[in-house]
């Protein structure tokens, strides 16, 4: 059978031998040495031990409690929103028309970047909803990851005139498994003889049920080519946000996500990151997936220079060592050696875990000869 001399097992983890020697005698391994020979089996255990204490680690500063207590005063923020559903039922068109809602009502009044978010202003901007640019899968790919929730609302996009299909069923599922709050939104509305009450009994059969059915779902149609019913859907989001209260303070330990980043000619690597809970400001040290950073700049929509970020709103982040990706947890650490200390303990939890799936793989290799 395989087996893993401890000086190569420690290299894999990013451990020092004699911290993996200490921990293994620790464990109950006798006359443990650097040639000292580990099963996969053993590899593999030891490799989750590590994984397991470095992630109890890095979460205490990846996730600090939220202080329940303090959430309920909260002020209201934007909530987040996505949109998912079938392809070709009409979620960038449905996208493009809130973005222009966006660049109707803002001050600004010019052509929003597209920068993987946007802000709808309400009311002279008492209110405001978040919209992801991004597809909804990215977001709930990550959030099955994290187990946490980049959108606060989904609006899942069935177009009219072809009803419920398999991708609806399919976004319907991950709406599903996370437990996120969704509003219907039938498409396409300005075509003759659509029948959304087809489509609502469609989806009363995958559990979703209609508020004129007398469940809890609100059902809106709409036309992202003529606009009409958007501000329906607008008013609908805002209601459910104020049903669920969704809340932070922005004096909370900052949270967020990056939904999307690049490399832009002579700026360097910028990310978009939605903040979901605290302030994000010029200067913040931040985490995000395998990379830090020192916030060199923050840049609104408009490509206009912001000083800070408050929960619900989105901004493009200067500053970053390596580039982040889209779908990255961001969270603030105290300078620049908590963040190196951080990410080498990602580093370490990453490595035993590309050890254990190898050991995993292994072992089924090894059951599959039996
Ligand atoms: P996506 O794949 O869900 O992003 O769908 P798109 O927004 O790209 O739309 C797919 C097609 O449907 C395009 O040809 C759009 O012009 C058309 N479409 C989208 N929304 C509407 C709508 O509200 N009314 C009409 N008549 N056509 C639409
Ligand atoms: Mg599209």
């Amino acid at each position: 059978p395989p087996v893993l001399p401890v000086s190569s097992l420690s290299n894999h983890l990013q451990v020092s031998t004699q911290r993996l020697m200490r921990d293994l005698t620790r464990l109950g391994f006798k006359n443990v040495s650097p040639s000292y020979l580990l099963t996969f089996e053993y590899s593999s255990l030891i490799a989750e031990e590590y994984g397991y204490r470095v992630h109890t680690d890095s979460t205490s500063v990846a996730s600090p409690q939220k202080p329940k207590s303090s959430q309920a005063n909260a002020p209201l923020r934007p909530p987040v929103v996505t949109l998912m559903g079938h392809v070709d039922h009409g979620k960038t068109t449905l996208l493009d028309a809130l973005r222009k809602s966006s660049v109707a009502a803002s001050e600004h009044g010019g052509i929003t970047q597209k920068i993987g978010a946007f802000t709808v202003p309400f009311d002279k901007g008492s209110k405001s909803i978040t919209f992801l640019d991004t597809p909804g899968h990215m977001a709930f790919e990550a959030m099955r990851k994290r187990g946490a929730n980049i959108a606060d609302i989904v609006v899942l996009v069935v177009a009219g005139d072809d009803g419920v299909k398999p991708q609806t069923v399919e976004a319907i599922k991950h709406i599903q498994s996370a437990d996120a709050p969704v509003i219907i939104a039938i498409t396409k509305c300005d075509r003759p003889g659509l029948q959304p009450r087809k489509v609502i009994e469609q989806l009363m059969n995958y559990g979703i049920q209609a508020e004129e059915f007398g469940g809890d779902t609100q059902v809106v149609s709409v036309s992202g080519k003529t606009g009409s019913g958007v501000d329906e859907l607008e008013a609908a989001i805002l209601t459910l946000a104020e049903i669920l209260e969704v809340r932070s303070s922005p004096k909370d330990q900052l949270e967020g996500w990056v939904v999307e980043s690049c490399v832009a000619k002579g700026v360097g690597s910028l990310a978009t990151i939605v903040v979901k809970q605290g302030t994000l400001s010029s200067g913040n040290f931040l985490i995000a997936g395998n990379s830090w950073g020192k916030v060199r700049s923050l840049l609104d929509v408009n490509n206009k220079r912001v000083k800070q970020v408050i929960p619900g709103q989105a901004a493009q982040v200067l500053g970053w060592k390596e580039l982040p990706k889209a779908g990255d947890h961001v969270f603030q650490v105290k300078n620049e050696s908590a963040a190196k200390e951080v990410l080498a303990d990602i580093a370490r939890r990453n490595g035993a875990q590309e050890l254990y799936q190898l050991a995993e793989s292994h072992n089924k290799q090894l059951e599959e000869q039996r």
